[in-house]
């Protein structure tokens, strides 16, 4: 056996980065830490560092990283969106990007500049910025893996079919917390209502997007990106059960379905091995005992965030960007109680009206312009949706 493969991971404290140590823990013969990088969490950053001897670590917060180096890890820490790039652009068999948000879009691309493969768990810079990453990765001869368990399932559903042989791929949806309620139940519901998923343990921003399907509409700009198809090829189809993750439906009618557990450690560990296989599984999936799997069409009144980013989508350039940054804004103003579950998709909404420009082209730089812009056009939204309650 060869010695265990170098893997770094951005996000490490977060629900995708603790997956990830967690499938290190499971094989180590196969895999070591390289490096870690996180927000800000350094104690449990201290005790990863002390798990896993990574050479070096980042963290996002200067204050924090200067904290981190007082309690002398025994690695070298960097700190700021530089330290997470120059992290990112160690030698690597894999760059696990599990940040949360844009935050992720500068490692993401300093990760491919540096020829590293890169597993892809962050969308945010995928919706943002996805026809320059997969531009990137395609110079540098890098692959960009998707670890979102959906792209996950079509990349496996894919492999060795023809693009001229897909017809359409769909994206299931579990629905989220509040499958099945109306515009008018989801009125008074509360940040941690919405944060609690049905089927997936995850972090709290893609939890909340996952309550207001923003986080299926996030999915279908990424596998727009991802696999270079128009929107009118990518459907959104509603599974409560979170069994079948994806399926490629072809010209000739015929549907390939992924099925598999709801485990993350599933997709990080398939694009920790590609194009290997591990010897053997995280978990199992007991077809019995799961019993009915059960098909049905998303609700786009109840649920405007997916229409937000089907518009997104069609109306490409800045568009999706200006949407996923007025997203960050909203989801974390609704955490904090500032504006409610239903004024995530107007905030949305109106920071499109307000910032979205026909004419945007789609450079990195026209793309951080209009993040900067659309963040601060939703804060102010934000900010006139509370004046109006006093
Ligand atoms: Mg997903």
């Amino acid at each position: 056996m060869s010695d265990p493969l170098p893997i770094s991971v951005l996000g490490s404290t977060g629900a995708i980065g603790r997956a990830t140590l967690d499938i290190v823990r499971l094989f180590p013969e196969r895999f070591r830490v390289r490096a870690l990088a996180a927000r800000r969490d350094i104690d449990h950053l201290a005790r990863q560092i002390a798990e896993f001897s990574p050479e070096a670590v980042a963290v996002l917060d200067p204050d924090a990283a200067d904290r981190l180096r007082s309690m002398n890890p025994g690695c070298e820490v960097l700190e700021g969106e530089s330290g997470c790039c120059d992290l990112a652009a160690r030698p690597a068999h894999r760059v696990v990007c599990g940040m949360v948000g844009a935050s992720g879009l500068a490692p993401l691309l300093a990760a491919l500049d540096a020829g590293n493969t890169v597993a892809l768990a962050n969308k945010e810079p995928m919706v943002m910025a996805g026809q320059i990453i997969m531009r990137r990765a395609a110079d540098r001869g890098v692959s960009v893996l998707p670890v979102d368990s959906e792209h996950s399932a079509l990349f496996q559903c894919l492999a060795g079919h023809p693009p001229s042989h897909v017809r359409r791929l769909w994206l299931t949806a579990s629905g989220g917390p509040f499958y099945g309620k109306s515009r008018a139940q989801l009125h008074q519901v509360s940040p941690a209502e919405a944060a609690r998923h049905p089927t997936w343990k995850m972090g709290v921003k893609i939890s909340v997007d996952s309550a207001t399907l923003m986080n299926k509409g996030l999915e279908i700009i990424e596998a727009m990106r991802l696999f270079g198809l128009p929107r009118n090829k990518i459907e959104v189809v509603i599974h409560p059960q979170s069994i079948v993750h994806g399926l490629v439906e072809f010209t000739d009618g015929n549907m390939l379905a992924h099925l598999g557990v709801t485990d993350m450690k599933q997709p990080i560990l398939y694009a920790l091995t590609w194009p290997d296989r591990s010897e053997r599984p995280v978990k199992t999936l007991d077809l019995a005992s799961v019993g009915s799997l059960t098909f049905s069409r998303p609700d786009l009144d109840a649920f405007p965030c997916l229409a937000l980013a089907l518009e997104a989508a069609d109306r490409g350039g800045t568009a999706p960007a200006v949407l996923n940054a007025a997203n960050e804004v909203a989801v974390e103003s609704f955490c904090r109680e500032h504006i409610s579950f239903l004024e995530i998709a107007d905030v949305v909404a109106e920071t499109m009206a307000r910032c979205v420009s026909p004419h945007d082209g789609i450079s990195l730089e026209a793309i951080l312009a209009a993040d900067t812009d659309a963040r601060r056009t939703a804060e102010t939204i934000v900010r006139e949706l509370e004046r109006k309650k006093r």
